[in-house]
């Protein structure tokens, strides 16, 4: 999942300028998650606007506003409170936002409410977003155990540790673990350390070159 933090209300006042009229998107999937874009943050952010002037026009929470069908159901589903809106706050990743504008006829603006953060998985509190994934292109954790070295080594080593860890932690933040002694370990359980034999060579940046498309079947 995508991970977001909204930003503070003085950003977005400023971001929004003379934008009077504004229909509120939120995310009912990651956003909703991390308590940045389901129903109570949008109802928050709807109170703050209009205690600063802003007229709401409306809002909506598709399941995932980043997904062209669900943004423009939801356009049609409120078509007289998005009609009447001057600009949209979208309380998602960049993701949304960008879907949002990419699929508004009327090419209206659209500000952004969230920072977009990282990518990650979520711990069983429901309340620990941590990053497991840069989404780099080319994964090794088939020869990790399993393990993301690229997120969860301070420097991203692919061929094992600095040597700096020091009884188990990482040399940059002593309340990390180290992630190859992670590496190591799980890979001893699992009774395959001759992989960590298996040389990984230098990345290759080219399968990260941005942007980054796959068109399924070749069409758009
Ligand atoms: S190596 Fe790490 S960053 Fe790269 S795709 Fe696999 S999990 Fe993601
Ligand atoms: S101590 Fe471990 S996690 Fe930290 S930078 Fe070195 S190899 Fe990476």
């Amino acid at each position: 999942m995508i991970v977001t933090k909204k930003k503070p209300i003085e950003e977005i006042l400023k971001a929004l300028g003379p934008a009077r009229k504004i229909f509120i998107i939120g995310c009912g999937d990651c956003a909703a998650t991390c308590k940045t874009g389901g129903e109570k943050e949008i109802a928050e952010i709807k109170t703050e606007l209009e205690a600063n002037e802003k007229i709401v026009t409306g809002w909506a929470i598709p399941d995932s506003p980043c997904i062209a069908s669900q943004t423009k159901l939801h356009f049609a589903k409120n078509k007289k409170a998005v009609d009447e809106a001057d600009a949209f706050l979208v309380m998602s990743c960049g993701l949304g936002g960008q879907s949002v504008f990419e699929n508004d006829r009327n090419k209206r603006p659209v500000y952004i409410g969230c920072d977009t953060m990282f990518g990650a998985i979520l711990d069983a509190t429901g309340a620990g977003f941590f990053e497991r994934c840069a989404m780099c292109g080319e994964c090794v954790l088939n020869i990790t155990a399993g393990i993301c070295p690229v997120t969860r080594c301070a420097k991203g080593l692919l061929n094992g540790p600095c040597g700096g860890a020091n009884k188990g932690k990482c040399e940059v933040d002593k309340d990390r673990d180290c992630a190859w002694v992670l590496i190591y370990n799980r890979l001893k359980d699992l009774g395959r350390l001759d992989d960590l034999k298996k040389i990984k060579p230098a990345k290759d940046h080219s399968k990260a070159s941005r942007p980054r498309e796959i068109v399924l079947g070749g069409q758009a």
